[in-house]
Parts: structure tokens; sequence; C-alpha cells
């Protein structure tokens, strides 16, 4: 039977088991709707503020600043579209290597007459705080910065980041989808005023997420309809989905040094195994990075192909964003980063998680030495 090894962790997550086993209850038995005042509704009413009080002690936050969301693109949709912006500070910066619902949520705000200034990462990916001091001004309402790349794993000094904005007046937003369950977060020790977090990116399931609006901060509800989630967004609560998302964080942050070594171990013995061939690659990305990601471009080859290779050996990786997967043009954050031009368009990337194995590693290296044979 073919083999097949799952190293695609970044583009979405298998469902914690765990999670899974809580959600069956709020599907099949607890089902009733949480805004409803009879006495059925009061588990999963119970289950929803539970939910909510694990995930705020899980990146140091309070119950109520955490907002229930249908995923990272809502949130930071959500984050950057409603925040209450001082109408006579019309700047907003971001950085040439945020995901796309970032990116394209600030070109809305384009037609609101907001200017979108976007700062560029050096050939690592990271973006020195210099470039921020240099475009931040007293014009300046929204900075939004994520926390590490969902392409090349660089994380970024967000505390600095924050800090430089606060001086200067400004909110700060960090698009941690890549980042929340994988590396330590605390939301107050960053300073943050919004954070996007997704479930699926952390072994919880598909369509849920949440949005972390510091107290005091000011924003404007989403959608329009009911009064859930303290009139912020309206829409009845996906519980169940809600109650998986709380048990997989809380079994990922309370595992993270364990999974943090074990991707990492997995990630060195890829490369020193891959140093062994001689295959032509770069790897991508700053020192500081998520675990287990690896962002390698290999010498007048074709990512997408590599990807069609690897699939046919029973192997599924990446060649980007997964949002973007179809299309072959070298990808915004490669371009970002300047990889040389003989092996930009070979991109791929590797993401493993707490499933994956040393064997894993020893198949997908010789896969790729078949291919490059
Ligand atoms: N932000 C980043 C950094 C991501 O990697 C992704 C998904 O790949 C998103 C936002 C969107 O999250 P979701 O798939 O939950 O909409």
């Amino acid at each position: 039977m073919k083999k097949f090894i799952y190293a695609d962790n970044a583009a979405t997550s298998k469902l914690d088991m765990d999670a899974f086993e809580a959600m069956k209850l709020y599907l099949l038995q607890e089902f009733g709707n949480v805004s409803q005042p009879y006495s059925f509704s009061r588990k999963p009413k119970k289950a929803l503020q539970k939910a909510r009080e694990i995930i705020a002690t899980c990146i140091g936050a309070m119950p109520d600043e955490i907002y229930f969301t249908s995923g990272g693109t809502e949130s930071d949709n959500w984050a950057i579209k409603c925040i209450n912006l001082n109408q006579n500070k019309k700047k907003i910066i971001t950085s040439s290597i945020e995901h796309h619902a970032v990116l394209n949520a600030c070109k809305f705000m384009e037609s609101f007459g907001y200017k979108i200034k976007y700062l560029n990462v050096d050939n690592e990916g990271t973006i020195n705080s210099s470039t921020l001091e240099e475009a931040i001004d007293n014009t300046t309402s929204l900075v939004s910065i994520m926390y590490a790349n969902n392409e090349i794993g660089t994380i970024q000094d967000i505390k600095t980041l924050c800090d430089i904005s606060h001086s200067n007046g400004a909110l700060f937003h960090c698009d941690a989808v890549q980042a929340i369950g994988h590396v330590k977060i605390n939301v107050k020790d960053l300073g943050v005023d919004l954070l996007s977090a997704s479930a699926h990116k952390f072994n919880g399931p598909k369509g849920v997420g949440f949005l972390y609006v510091k107290k005091g901060t000011h924003i404007s509800s989403f959608f329009a309809g009911g009064s859930q989630e303290n009139d912020l967004r309206a829409g009845t609560e996906n519980i169940a989905s809600i109650v998986g998302m709380a048990v997989a964080l809380k079994n990922n942050c309370d595992n993270i040094e364990n999974n943090v070594q074990h991707n990492r171990k997995l990630e060195d013995l890829f490369i020193r195994e891959l140093d062994k061939t001689n295959i032509k690659y770069i790897k991508n990305g700053a020192k500081d990075k998520l675990p287990g990601l690896l962002s390698l471009s290999f010498r007048n080859s074709d990512g997408e192909a590599i990807l069609h290779r690897l699939d046919l050996s029973g192997i599924c990786v990446s060649t980007g964003a997964a949002c973007n997967s179809t299309d072959t043009q070298v990808s915004h954050v490669i371009n970002a980063i300047s990889v040389d031009k003989a092996y930009e368009k070979g991109t791929i990337r590797i993401s493993f998680g707490k499933d994956n194995t040393d064997d894993d590693v020893h198949e997908i290296v010789s896969a790729l030495c078949k291919i490059f044979s």
C-alpha cells in the first residue's frame, strides 16, 4: 500500500482527538441554541463560557476579550475594517508579506480614503523596527503585522513593533493565525490591541476562530443581526466547534515545549539528510521562525511540479499559502525576500506537525532524491 505522509500542517492540521470527543456532545445531545432562555440551553451556554475562559487563559487575556468568529479570515477582516479609527488619521501600515486576508482587507480600506503603507522585509522576511519608525507618523491609525509568516515561518518582534505603534498613537493588530498553539503567546506581554486566531491551524476544527480585542478598544460589529458576542458578532454560536477549539488550544499549549522540540528535531533531521544529497537548495526564512516549517527553494525547478511528484509518492506539501496554491506565479512572500532568480520558482513549504515521525523525514528526502536524480 502507498504510504501517506501529511507534511502540510501550516495549511491545516488534523483534529485533536480530545477536541473531537468534546464536540460530539454538543452536536448530538446538548445542541440547544445558547440564546434561548430554557433549561435545555444551560449546558451549551456554560460550555461557551468555559471555552472563552480556557482560550483567554491560554493567551493571557480576560474571557470577555475573546470574540468567537468563523476563522482567521473573518478575524483579520473584522479587525481591519471595523476598528473605530480616528477619521483624521487616514494611514494604515502593514507589511508586504501579510496573508491575503490582511492585504485585501487593507486594500478595501483604500476605497474609504485610507492610504496603505507596506513595510518591506529583509532577505529573511524580518521587519526591521526602523522601517516602522520611518513610516509611522501622526496620521497613522492602525498597524497590522503578522506574528509568524505562513510561507516562510519568520517570526516578527511584535512587542517592539507594537510599542512603536502605541508611542505614535496608533492601534496594533496582529495576525497570529500561524503562531497560536505553536509558540508561547501572551497578549498582555505583547501589548497588542487586536489579535486573530484560527482553530484549524492548531488541531481544532475548521471554520472557527477568535479575535482578541483588548478591553477598552472600540470596534464595531462586522455582521448585522442578533446580539450574540456582546452585541459585536451576530450569528448563532458554533458551540461544538468553539468547544473543540478550546480543547485543542489547551492541549497544544499544555504540550507546547514538547511539540516545539519534536518539530525542531524533525526539521533538523530533514536538513541533515538533505545536506547528504547533492540537491541544490536554499532554506528561506529567519533563524527565529515557526518550529517545523521549512520553506525550501530548489535550483532551476518548478515548485508546482515538485508538489505533484511528491503527491504521486503519497506526500502532501505545498508551494506556499494554501489559499493561492493554484497560482503558479512566485508568491508575494518569495518576491519580497528576493530569493535568487535561479531558485525562486522551485519553492515548496514542508510543515511538520506532532504526528510526523523520523520515518516521514527519510521518506520525503528519498522522494526528493528520486525527483532530482
Ligand atoms: N492568516 C494567516 C497568517 C494564515 O496562514 C491564514 C490561513 O492560511 C489565515 C490568516 C486565514 O485563516 P482561515 O483559514 O481560518 O480563514
